[in-house]
């Protein structure tokens, strides 16, 4: 294999060319490694290591109060710090009972039209969906990020949000956090930057613990509406086009086929390209909070 990268890059190919076929092949070497081996939660949980680095975290931060919780809370990202016309479309993949599905329509949209996005992943959508993830991986045009091991609201008090119960405190939320950071670097050869957690909300507190995790929590500056079941396509597109703007982050998700998140999609792209608007990703740019 390494004859054949070397091959590629002495070749004449033009440098675009070159440029994608090597990157598909490390991304295939990257998880073609890991075919056949899974990523074992518990047995993280409980090695030394990782147990003597969460202690440390937890004695560094014992102070620390739980401040604001919301989806703008002080120190939280929320858009790209540009003036130019660049925009991230980020997909969440929840999972739990009703939330593992796969909107294979919309992903492979994407991949036609040659647009980066974000996928943000939890750790439940992970483990019911390992193959399909380990092909996400393997796709140059994402970039792969944590949606929290268990999909929680971020709080180191307990609180929740939609009914969904929060992390309970500094231990709880620093495993929601790093367990599924690890699992998502065991496939994906790359650890995550950032970190969405579950209804996009987190406290002050969580701030400062993915800080030393060295994971920014990142939240949205343009909601879709596309989580809430019956939104039709055509509301998706009108909450997209009135909000979005110069460095905008797009809120979508990517495990509801049944909702019309790619219908929305396919209407949208075309829009947002005549307005001259290219589609990167998060980890190519500086973020910055709400404003
Ligand atoms: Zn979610």
């Amino acid at each position: 294999m390494i004859k054949i990268m070397q091959r590629l890059v002495s070749s004449s190919l033009c440098f675009l060319q070159m440029k994608n076929s090597v990157l598909s092949i490390v991304a295939f070497l990257a998880c073609s490694e890991v075919i056949g081996q899974s990523f074992d939660v518990n047995k993280e949980a409980t090695d030394l290591n990782y147990c003597e680095q969460k202690s440390n975290v937890i004695e560094k931060l014992k102070d620390i109060k739980a401040g604001k919780f919301g989806e703008f809370t002080p120190g939280i990202m929320a858009k790209i710090s540009s003036s130019r016309k660049i925009i991230a479309l980020t997909f969440d993949a929840c999972g739990g009972p009703t939330g593992s599905g796969f909107d294979s329509a919309l992903i492979e949209f994407l991949k036609e039209e040659k647009i980066k996005a974000t996928l943000f992943v939890s750790g439940l959508w992970i483990g019911k969906n390992d193959s399909l993830f380990r092909k996400l991986c393997a796709e140059p045009l994402f970039e792969i990020e944590n949606h929290g091991l268990s999909h929680r609201p971020c709080s180191i008090s307990g609180k929740s949000k939609y009914g969904i119960a929060g992390t309970e405190n500094v231990d709880d939320m620093y495993d929601e956090v790093e367990l599924n950071a690890r699992q998502i670097e065991f496939y994906n050869r790359k650890k995550p930057r950032f970190y969405r957690p579950a209804a996009a909300v987190a406290d002050e507190g969580c701030v400062s613990v993915a800080k030393e995790l060295k994971e920014k929590i990142v939240t949205y500056d343009v909601l879709s509406g596309d989580a809430v079941p019956g939104t039709a396509a055509a509301e998706i597109k009108k909450n997209i086009l009135k909000k979005i703007g110069p460095g905008s982050i797009v809120i979508m998700h990517m495990n509801h086929p049944e909702r019309n998140g790619f219908e929305a999609l396919v209407e949208v792209v075309p829009e947002l390209k005549k307005q001259g608007y290219e589609f990167v990703k998060l980890e190519n740019h500086p973020l910055s909070g709400k404003k």
